[in-house]
């Protein structure tokens, strides 16, 4: 549902409270769950909890996660799995616990894709159609989490807003977009991904914003942005008007 992606220096390790900032700001299109994911060094810490944003806060008050520069974080609104804990994105892919992915939309396609992983001995954690997507996307990773991700929404049939991390390239959140908004928040030193504007609106006005079936990498220093089959592709650069108060 609501969807933040926050990449800046780790030195700052200011991650999680952009992206749990984000997530107030987009709290008005409704969910039934939050989760966060940073990355911290050779692994990526998560938590999700079902419920309002202040269960989310509740359980990191209890249980820090470390700071960091970058981070993903998601609202859900339950599609596929009813609002649990374990439903609640960011899901994990692989069993090294350095993947994590947060999703919008619905993947149509998913049971065929998950008999398949479920075949092959993958064991899964959650009933959501997203978790499906975020083991390809381990078993596609080969140091490139852009190219793996370009691997991976070539098999996914359906509505999405993908974002994900990967501690092997802890400066680096890809996107992927496909009938699902996804909008890029240009800052100096640190950049921003968002589904609407609002997750970003505390830090910059410059935005971009990316047509269908792209694929996105941010890093501190800039947005990178290829379609689907590969090709090199511009994204439109806007500024954000509206007022962050209203
Ligand atoms: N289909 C996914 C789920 O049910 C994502 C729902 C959403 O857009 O929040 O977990």
């Amino acid at each position: 549902c609501g969807i933040v992606g926050y990449v800046g220096p780790s030195a700052d390790g200011k991650a999680l409270d952009v992206v749990l900032e984000g997530l107030a700001r987009l709290e008005y299109r409704g969910y039934d769950s939050a989760g966060v994911a940073l990355v911290d060094g050779d692994a990526v810490a998560t938590q999700k909890k079902a419920g309002k944003l202040a269960n989310l806060r509740g359980a990191l008050e209890e249980q820090p996660l470390p700071a960091s520069g970058t981070g993903i974080g998601h609202t859900r609104w339950a599609t596929h799995g009813g609002p649990t804990d374990a439903n609640a994105h960011p899901h994990r892919g692989g069993t090294d616990g350095k993947l994590a992915l947060i999703h919008n939309g619905i993947i149509e396609n998913f049971h065929a894709l998950k008999s398949e992983l479920l075949e092959a001995g993958v064991e899964f954690t959650s009933e959501t159609d997203t978790e499906v997507v975020a083991q390809l996307l381990a078993q596609a990773y080969d140091g490139d989490l852009t190219a793996a991700m370009r691997e991976v929404v070539a098999r996914l049939e359906g509505a999405f807003t993908l974002l994900a991390v990967h501690a092997d390239q802890p400066d680096v959140v890809v996107g992927a977009r496909r009938n699902s908004p996804l909008v890029v928040g240009l800052g100096e030193g640190e950049n921003f991904l968002g589904s609407d504007v609002a997750a970003f609106i505390g830090y910059t006005r410059n935005a971009m914003e990316l047509e269908q079936d792209q694929i996105v990498t941010i890093t501190p220093e800039g947005a990178t942005v290829i379609n689907f089959d590969g090709t090199p592709a511009e994204g439109k650069a806007f500024e954000v008007t509206w007022d962050a108060a209203a």
